[in-house]
């Protein structure tokens, strides 16, 4: 705790001061931002730091390994699919993007067998059982699992499994249908830095050109 209180003593003396003028205009004016980001609670993935994005620029939703859960009308409290609902009905935010990345423990978990029990297990079993179909077709892509490769194939798989159950949200459908939403997938390599763009027409992933200044 004596570490977060550290920090937020940080910011109150040197980042704060530069932005004090910001956060009292969102305070007054609410929240607009452009964008909805889907990442992992993965500490090591910050939205925020990766789109060196400022307050009320990025609305942000992390969950264990960035799962899209399908649409779905029972009873069961719906965090992400709320957060969903929330950007896209109230915010109206243009685009979604779908954030997963190298070495994530919630995939690495998936791919060693959690997630297979469905809903009889944990939180994390069932949670995880979103990505079941991702792990299979990656498996049917002939990668072993356990392996790294297998990792990072299943890491991108999930991503397209995910946006596809973000499809068929009736309000993600409706806006994209009307041109005022697009939606994205991208996978963030740890070690690298390297942000790499999902092809929506065949699911490859291509690093983002960063030129030189
Ligand atoms: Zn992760």
């Amino acid at each position: 705790m004596e570490s977060l209180l550290a920090g937020y003593r940080r910011f109150r003396r040197t980042v704060y001061p530069g932005q004090c003028d910001t956060y009292r205009s969102l305070a007054a004016d609410g929240q607009s931002p452009r964008a909805m980001v889907i990442g992992c609670c993965d500490s090591r993935v910050d939205p925020a730091a990766i789109f060196d994005a400022g307050p009320g620029e990025l609305f942000v939703l992390r969950n264990v390994a960035n799962l899209v859960p399908p649409f779905a009308t029972d009873a069961g409290h719906h965090g992400t699919s709320a957060a969903i609902e929330f950007a896209v009905g109230a915010l109206g935010v243009a685009h979604i993007l779908i954030m997963g990345h190298a070495s994530c423990g919630g995939i690495r978990a998936l791919m060693s067998g959690v997630g297979r029990a469905g809903n009889g297990g944990s939180h994390i079993e069932r949670w995880m059982s979103i990505a079941v179909p991702a792990l299979e077709k990656t498996l049917q892509a002939g990668y072993a699992a356990g392996t790294d490769a297998c990792a990072a194939a299943l890491e991108q798989a999930a991503i397209g499994h995910s946006l596809d159950n973000l499809k068929g949200f009736p309000s993600v459908r409706d806006a994209a249908a009307a041109g005022r939403l697009q939606v994205h997938g991208a996978w963030f390599d740890i070690e690298t830095g390297a942000l790499h763009l999902r092809d929506a027409t065949d699911g490859s992933y291509h690093p983002v050109a960063v030129p030189e200044p």
